[in-house]
C-alpha cells in the first residue's frame, strides 16, 4: 500500500484552513511511503516504536519533524532525545525527569505533551486529573529543575467506540482542561498544543478544539500489526 495522495491533500487543506497541524502516523509503514509524503512537502511524521523510529530517522532527510506518539520507556529516552521534535506521551513525572536529564546533557530543550487518560478503557496510558496537576505543580514550583523540557500542551486518545457522543464528550472535557491550564500556568512554556484525533475521530476532535491530529491509516492504508502497543 502506498501513501494515499488524494486523501492527504484533502485533509491537509482542511487542516491548513483550521490552523491544525497534521501529523502523518507512519508506524509500521515502509520508508518509501514516507518519501512519497515528503515529496508532497509533508514534514511532520509520527512513530510509536523507538527502534523503528531510529532506523527510519537514520535513512530519511534531517528536516523531518519526528513526533514520538507511543508509550515511551525511560531507558529509551536517550536514543531519541537528540532529534525528536515532540514527545506526545509523557505519562509520569519520572519520564519527564528523564527527558529533562537527557535534554540537559545535550543542551537541548525538548518539547513534550502530557498525556491525559480520557478513555474509559483501562488499557490506554495516561495521567488522571490529579497526577497531571502534580506534574504541573512540580514544574511550576521548580522551574530550574525542568529547564531542559518545555511542556507544550496535552495529548489524549478517546475511547475506541462507535459512540460519537461519548467520543465528543471525552474530547470536550480534555479541551476544557487544556484551556484551563493554558490560562493559568507555566511561565516560559509555550503551552499551546492540544493533540487529539486519529483517523476515526479527527473530525470530532477538530470540532472540539484540537490543534494537532495524528492520522495513520487514512493516509497510509490499514496496518497489519496493532496500533497501540509499546
Ligand atoms: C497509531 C496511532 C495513531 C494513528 O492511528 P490511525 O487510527 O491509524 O489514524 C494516532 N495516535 C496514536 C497514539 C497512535 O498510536
Amino acid at each position: 500500500m502506498a501513501f494515499l495522495t488524494e486523501p492527504y491533500q484533502l485533509l491537509q487543506a482542511e487542516c491548513r484552513q483550521r490552523n491544525v497541524t497534521l501529523v502523518a502516523v507512519s508506524k509500521t509503514k515502509p520508508i518509501r511511503d514516507i518519501e512519497e509524503a515528503y515529496a508532497l512537502d509533508h514534514r511532520d511524521f509520527g512513530e510509536n516504536y523507538v527502534q523503528e523510529l531510529l532506523e527510519k530517522q537514520a535513512q530519511l532527510p534531517s528536516d523531518i519533524r519526528w513526533h514520538f506518539i507511543g508509550h515511551l520507556q525511560k531507558n529509551k529516552v536517550k536514543y531519541i532525545a537528540p532529534f525528536v521534535h515532540l514527545i506526545h506521551g509523557v505519562d509520569s513525572l519520572g519520564l519527564l525527569q528523564e527527558i529533562q536529564k537527557q535534554g540537559l546533557k545535550l543542551q537541548r530543550r525538548i518539547d513534550c505533551l502530557l498525556q491525559r487518560h480520557i478513555a474509559k478503557e483501562e488499557t490506554k496510558f495516561g495521567l488522571d486529573e490529579q497526577e497531571l496537576q502534580q506534574i504541573l505543580d512540580q514544574v511550576h514550583q521548580q522551574p530550574n529543575a525542568f529547564a531542559s523540557v518545555q511542556i507544550r500542551g496535552l495529548m489524549g486518545m478517546a475511547s475506541f467506540t462507535h459512540n460519537q457522543q461519548r467520543i465528543r464528550s471525552e474530547f470536550e472535557s480534555l479541551s476544557q482542561e487544556f484551556h484551563k491550564i493554558q490560562s493559568g500556568l507555566l511561565p516560559g512554556h509555550d503551552f499551546s498544543i492540544l493533540s487529539m484525533g486519529m483517523s476515526a475521530d479527527y473530525a470530532v476532535a477538530m470540532d472540539c478544539g484540537s490543534t494537532l491530529i495524528r492520522v495513520g491509516s487514512k493516509l497510509f492504508g490499514e496496518r497489519s500489526y496493532p496500533a497501540h502497543s509499546s
